[in-house]
């Protein structure tokens, strides 16, 4: 079969490729539409999941189930299912402590295009079809559906892990498509003033539409002498990490309350070390946490977060900017996202209706 792979670090092209075996749990899908993110362009540029060799990208998309394992119960040939980015082993250990996204080891609940090979194929694998894929809604469209294996997930992990609670000032830092998500997933749990950073005009629209009501731009000074400005020096209740550097955590604790917390999703893709302020940390006592984490993934959640949508309750069909049909556009998608034109919020590539 034919796949979009990454061939080595900084190199991708089209390969051959067995098609995938199907375990007695397992599913083989057939995707439909696919998304590109912003990890691939970490993966592949950066190459900060160290080196991969002919590995098939694509971690977003909604697909056909094509084939299931003698062991499969709700799925079958033919079904249309949203795949979530991140599809863990349910019956790992790891999983039963709550942490699923770390099933076999830490970050391994990512496998699609990290530790096996992803959906940018003709055919792809999912492992416990009945713990990961989720029925797609008949409401929601194939574009749509691509948003909901990772940024709608992600971005709002980011609102979980930073605990937004109603009337909450909160700061999301970084408004690409998972801070725009995670703007949309605070003003759903009541945030009272939602401050957003980010430049690109189309995102800044965007923001707008989910529910922020500042703005400020990382290139006009520190991050901190603008929040601080604003909120009377005072800070923050919540912080949402979804973009910048290691050097963004700095900016965060001093933009932060004590007490408060900070919810990290931003793939750090360079740097060595995250350095924390020492004063400004309440010199080890000011209780302000950090947590960063991947997505849970899995069935239950894609489920809960469709509905979401196909209720009209969220609407994503502002974060797909850019609209290809065909496979052979996937390159052209790909290098969109490294680009990152000043219009660009999403790219997706239509496969098949
Ligand atoms: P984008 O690149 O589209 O957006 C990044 C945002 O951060 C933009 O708003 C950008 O501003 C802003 N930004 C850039 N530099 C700085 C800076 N120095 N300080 C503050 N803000 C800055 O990324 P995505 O939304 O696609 O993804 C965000 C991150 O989330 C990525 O690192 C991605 O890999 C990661 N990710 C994590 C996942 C997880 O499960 N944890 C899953 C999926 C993605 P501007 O408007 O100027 O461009
Ligand atoms: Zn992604």
């Amino acid at each position: 079969m034919k796949a979009f792979a990454m061939i080595k670090i900084g190199e991708v092209g089209w390969i051959e490729k067995d098609r995938p075996a199907c375990g007695p749990n397992d599913a083989i899908c057939k995707p439909l539409a696919v998304a590109i993110c912003t990890s691939d362009v970490h993966t592949v540029w950066e190459g900060a999941v160290g080196p991969r060799e002919n590995l098939v990208l694509g971690h977003e998309g909604c697909a056909e189930v094509v084939e299931v394992g003698s062991e499969v119960r709700d799925f079958k040939p033919g079904d249309r299912v949203l795949v979530p980015a991140i599809t863990p082993d349910w019956n790992s250990l790891e999983a039963q402590a709550g942490f699923s996204m770390h099933s076999g080891g830490m970050l391994a609940g990512w496998k699609f295009s990290n530790i096996k090979d992803g959906l940018d194929s003709e055919y792809f694998h999912v492992n416990d079809a009945d713990g990961n894929l989720a029925h797609m809604p008949e409401e929601i469209s194939l574009i749509d559906a691509c948003m909901l294996s990772d940024m709608v997930p992600t971005g709002f992990h980011g609102v979980e892990l930073a605990d937004v609670q109603f009337g909450d000032t909160v700061l999301v830092i970084g408004i690409g498509p998972v801070g725009l998500m995670s703007v949309a997933g605070a003003a759903l749990r009541g945030a009272s003033r939602i401050i957003a950073v980010g430049t690109r005009p189309r995102c800044v629209e965007v923001a707008k539409q989910y529910g922020a009501d500042e703005f400020i731009s990382y290139k006009d000074g520190p991050i901190e002498d603008q929040v601080l400005a604003r909120t009377a020096g005072q800070g923050v209740d919540k912080i949402i990490i979804a973009g910048g550097t290691v050097d963004t955590f700095d900016s965060a604790i001093r933009s932060l309350k004590p007490g408060g917390t900070i919810g990290n999703v931003n793939y750090l893709g360079s740097g060595e070390y995250i350095r924390i302020p020492r004063a400004e940390w309440g010199v080890g006592m000011g209780h302000k946490k950090i947590n960063g984490g991947l997505m849970p993934g899995g069935r239950l959640r894609m489920e809960k977060l469709g509905a979401l949508v196909a209720n009209g309750k969220l609407d994503v069909s502002p974060l797909a900017s850019h609209v290809f049909e065909g496979w052979d556009h996937l390159p052209e998608a790909l290098e969109l996202m490294k680009d990152k034109p000043a219009d660009l919020i999403k790219p997706v590539v239509i496969l098949e209706q």
